[in-house]
């Protein structure tokens, strides 16, 4: 497990083999610590000393000027000691002495021609511009010569020079970090401004420890033959190109989520002892229009450099969504400029270059075409979630560092989880050692193992979610419900196990066993529905009345008539048509491919669908009422049954699974034994 998740560990900043890194010194070190910074430093410095020698010499430093208070203004005003006043810029008060108070106050200054001095010799702030005119008024009353006020406008450079330096200073010093920031980062580091257009692709090769081979990926058998076969075009292209053959370029590996895709890609690295470029289809979009396409152009050029390579693109469906209609959103034309750079890119290198594209998502059907044609993605591998088989086998491969007890049952943990992915397994396993170290044990055992399972499914218990007795016996019934009706319909999925110990957001929970089938046919979707409608059907005829709980059922059957009705074309009335849009185009528009008409028709065969279903859940369970009480009673009880219980209960499933079941053990063992002997011969052929 531990070593597994190393290896899954996406992009490690300091990975010593960083493609975009040049090798080579460090620039920014290397730089002499000095002349531009030095430079710079003497900017500031000058800057500096312009506004302090401006604070200094820009006023006349030869007489000082005391500020005074309104009593000694009026004093000297009164004296008749003021030789002039001026109001500067109606805010300050300059006063200047006549030749009787200069010779009071400053008996060593002389004073000009016209009988002041330069500078004023003291200031006085005024409060109001009213109220100090009429103060110099009212001082000088009764004097025959009095002083007027003269009014002096000045601009106050010193203070509009700041205004306006000290932003461009600011600015100066916010481009100047910018500038060095960059400067720094010229080396590498795949934040840095000049780099935007790099790829951020993680780079394994020789140097790098990628420990994942195929024996870490259990199942997908004919996967890894393909992918096998890619290792080998790699290795050996003449055994191919000899007879004229084309190598392909690219290989895409669709699946659900957790399947193992990326694991699988790997594992390739590790088999293929080649460089491996990895990233992910989000990691070419920045919020930059252009960086996208330049990042595509600069991921193969590295390619191309170290070829014979593979560059694996997770989640491709990020930037391969099909080219739209979509005049809607303007957004896209980043994306779709990236996804055309990479059709170029995988059109422009030759077929022997060495380079393979490897690329996965979970949703190939809106991918762009042009991107699946022949050229481009020419293999397509189809990762599909484990059967009950594959999912031993992932089991096994997770347990290989866990301490299990003797009573752990691959094949029964295979059987519990099905719809199970890869990662849902593994996820298992972990969770289970987790338990049982939480309990203090020393090995894991059945019990953790399925403890895990039903968290993973429904989430963690809630022990003390407050239940009414009432409300129980409303869940047990409608757990029972299910039961009862999936249990009794040929074609609905045979039941696991029922609980209603509430977990996560759900208050109970049956699960069944999907038979692994690639069609469905009409009858088993129709029986899929009377099962799913079963819970609320037993709350109507044990309690005469329905409740809210029903709402994820209901969402499910919903959704499935309208799939019966609109994409599968199995009803009468609206007949073989298909409004299912593969392209997902259909996402973006408004418009419904049929008419009014149709679509009226299609609500009213979808809701006749659900009632003819509900109403038959009624009528097995009114039939069957004893065994539901039965099973409710039990479930009440012991909140926990199994397909034993309904078999104790209602006897065996006429259309018992025997035939099926003995196939599947078959295989299983089967499978048992070729995995070893396989996984020997591929590692060889390796
Ligand atoms: P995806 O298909 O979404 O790329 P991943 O390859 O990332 O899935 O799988 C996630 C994890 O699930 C893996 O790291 C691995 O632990 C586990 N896993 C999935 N499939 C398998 C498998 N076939 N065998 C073993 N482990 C698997």
């Amino acid at each position: 497990m531990e070593n597994k998740d190393n290896i899954g560990a996406g992009n490690q900043p300091n990975q010593p083999n960083q493609p975009n890194q040049p090798n080579g010194p460090n620039l920014s070190n290397q730089r002499p610590n000095g002349k531009r910074r030095f430079n710079f430093m003497w900017i500031y410095a000058i800057l500096f000393a312009v506004l302090i020698g401006l604070q200094f010499f820009g006023r006349d430093s030869a007489t000082p000027q005391e500020e005074i208070d309104q009593g000694k203004f009026i004093e000297l005003l009164k004296q008749e000691e003021v030789g002039k006043i001026e109001l500067v810029n109606r805010e300050d008060a300059e006063i200047y002495l006549n030749k009787k108070g200069l010779s009071v106050y400053f008996p060593d200054v002389s004073a000009n021609a016209d009988g002041f001095t330069v500078s004023p010799n003291y200031t006085y702030k005024i409060g109001s511009l009213d109220r100090f005119e009429e103060m110099v008024e009212n001082a000088q009353e009764g004097i025959a010569n009095p002083v007027y006020i003269s009014n002096v406008r000045r601009n106050n450079w010193m203070g509009s020079i700041l205004e306006w330096v000290i932003p461009l200073a600011l600015l100066a010093v916010f481009y100047i970090i910018l500038m060095r920031s960059m400067g720094r980062s010229m080396g590498g580091g795949a934040g840095s401004i000049f780099n935007i257009g790099k790829s951020r692709a993680q780079l394994y090769d020789k140097n790098t420890n990628v420990n994942v081979t195929f024996k870490d990926v259990a199942g997908l058998e004919e996967a890894k033959v393909e992918i096998m076969e890619v290792v080998d075009f790699l290795k050996n292209p003449e055994k191919y190109t000899k007879l004229g053959g084309k190598i392909p370029k690219g290989v895409l590996l669709v699946g659900p989520p957790g399947t193992g895709k990326t694991l699988l890609a790997k594992s390739v690295a590790g088999e293929a002892n080649v460089p491996f470029f990895s990233l992910s289809g989000s990691d070419f979009v920045e919020m930059f229009v252009g960086v996208g396409a330049s990042r595509v152009r600069d991921l193969f050029n590295n390619a191309k450099s170290k070829a014979p390579c593979i560059i694996f693109i997770d989640e491709i469906d990020a930037i391969g969504r099909a080219r739209g209609k979509s005049a809607i959103t303007g957004g896209n034309d980043e994306r779709e400029s990236t996804l055309n750079q990479l059709l170029t890119e995988m059109d422009g290198f030759g077929t022997n270059s060495g380079v393979i594209v490897l690329a996965a998502t979970n949703r190939a059907d809106i991918l762009d075409k042009a991107l699946l044609r022949a050229g481009r993605f020419d293999r397509q591998i189809y990762v599909e979630l484990p059967d009950i088989v594959g999912r031993k086998e992932i089991f096994e491969v997770h347990m290989r560092g866990l301490k299990l007890a003797a009573d752990v049952d691959k094949e029964f943990l295979a059987k519990q989880t099905p719809g199970f992915s890869g990662a849902d397994i593994a996820n298992v396993c972990n969770e289970a050692a987790l338990m049982a170290a939480r309990k203090g044990k020393e090995e894991i055992d059945k019990q953790d193992f399925l403890d895990a399972v039903d968290r993973i499914i429904g989430g963690l218990e809630k022990k003390n979610k407050i239940i009414s007795a009432d409300e129980k016996k409303v869940i047990a019934f409608h757990e029972a419900g299910h039961a009862t009706t999936s249990w009794l319909l040929q074609y609905a999925h045979p039941l696991v196990k029922v609980t209603i110990v509430p977990r996560g957001n759900s208050l109970g929970a049956a699960w069944y066993l999907p038979e692994e089938r690639q069609i469905t046919t009409k009858e088993q979707m129709y029986h899929e529905i009377i099962a799913t409608l079963g819970g609320r059907a037993a709350e109507q005829v044990v309690f005469g009345q329905i409740s809210t709980g029903a709402l994820s059922d209901l969402e499910k059957v919903t959704k499935q008539a309208f799939a019966m009705v609109t994409y599968y074309g199995l009803d009468d009335e609206i007949g073989n048509l298909s409004f299912y849009d593969s392209t997902g185009q259909q996402d973006y528009s408004f418009q419904k491919p049929y008419s009014e008409k149709t679509a009226e028709t299609i609500d009213k065969q979808v809701s006749k669908l659900v009632e003819k279903a509900y109403q038959e859940a009624i009528d097995i369970l009114t039939e069957h009422r004893d065994g539901l009480t039965q099973l409710a009673t039990k479930l009440i009880e012991e909140e926990v049954i199994f397909g034993e219980d309904l078999e104790r209960i209602f006897g065996k499933r006429p259309w018992g699974n025997s035939e099926d079941e003995k196939l599947k053990n078959a295989a299983l063992k089967e499978a048992e034994e070729a995995t070893e002997s396989q996984l020997d011969n591929q590692t060889e052929n390796a």
